[in-house]
């Protein structure tokens, strides 16, 4: 399918001065190459999923810009270097079953749905949680089921995954998650800090029943809130 035409109708029409918004995009993916980030279904996903409808309008013109910005009731869109660094260390492959907490504006999401995942993705806030799934709707894409709780618990019903991504930073890696991540062949990635908005990317690997764990990077996440994350807001 050619994605930039299937986004072309829900792109604001452009006079001579509006920002040209697919030149932007483009220019973010070069950024993120210059980074470092290699995977060709990252950069693929990165360079079609127009990441200005994920934010709010008065921001449209800095969505290519690798800033994180808000997305109201005090959450953020990640920045795009650190989505793709996610997306990248997650080591997806078309149909896998991936369970993803914190869907936020659901950019993430996008991303993963667009490299072929299938996604179930939580939400603790009632207003975000419709807000996106009216978006992802609106915008057709299909293989992401939301569901609004405490993501901390998982989705035991539809376990195990074969990735489990956590885009939220929490104190420790939530037990739930952890017994429900497959145990052959299952990544979970998850920012980890003692301190609030001072994370480590966590990456536990199981292969054959043994869990292996990795650190990947510092970062700032906003707060998981939740039974096995942060009791406060
Ligand atoms: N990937 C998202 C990140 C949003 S910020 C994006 O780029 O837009 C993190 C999100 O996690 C917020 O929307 C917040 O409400 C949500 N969150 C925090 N604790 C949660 C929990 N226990 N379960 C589900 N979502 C949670």
């Amino acid at each position: 399918m050619n994605y930039s035409q299937r986004f072309t109708s829900a792109q604001p029409k452009r006079s001579h001065r509006a920002p040209d918004l697919s030149r932007l995009r483009q220019h973010m993916c070069n950024e993120l190459v210059r980074r470092g980030i290699t995977q060709k279904n990252v950069l693929y996903a990165m360079s079609t999923v127009p990441r200005h409808l994920f934010v709010q309008d008065a921001l449209r013109s800095q969505a290519y810009e690798d800033a994180p910005l808000p997305i109201g009731y005090g959450q953020t869109i990640s920045q795009p270097y650190t989505v793709a660094r996610m997306s990248e260390l997650l080591e997806v492959e078309k149909g896998m079953r991936v369970l993803e907490i914190g869907t936020g504006s659901g950019y993430q999401t996008a991303i993963l749905a667009q490299m072929g995942c299938h996604i179930i993705s939580i939400e603790r806030l009632q207003e975000l949680f419709r807000k996106t799934q009216t978006l992802l709707h609106q915008l057709g894409f299909r293989g992401i089921h939301l569901q609004r709780g405490d993501g901390t618990l998982g989705c035991p019903q539809a376990a195990p995954f074969d990735r489990i991504i956590v885009t939220a930073g929490g104190p420790k890696i939530p037990e739930p998650l952890l017994d429900q991540l497959d145990p052959e062949n299952g990544i979970l990635l998850m920012p980890v800090g003692s301190k609030q908005r001072i994370q480590e990317f966590i990456k536990i690997r199981k292969v054959h029943g043994v869990t292996r764990q990795e650190a990947c990077g510092s970062t700032t996440f906003v707060n998981l809130i939740g039974s096995y994350g942060w009791r406060f807001p």
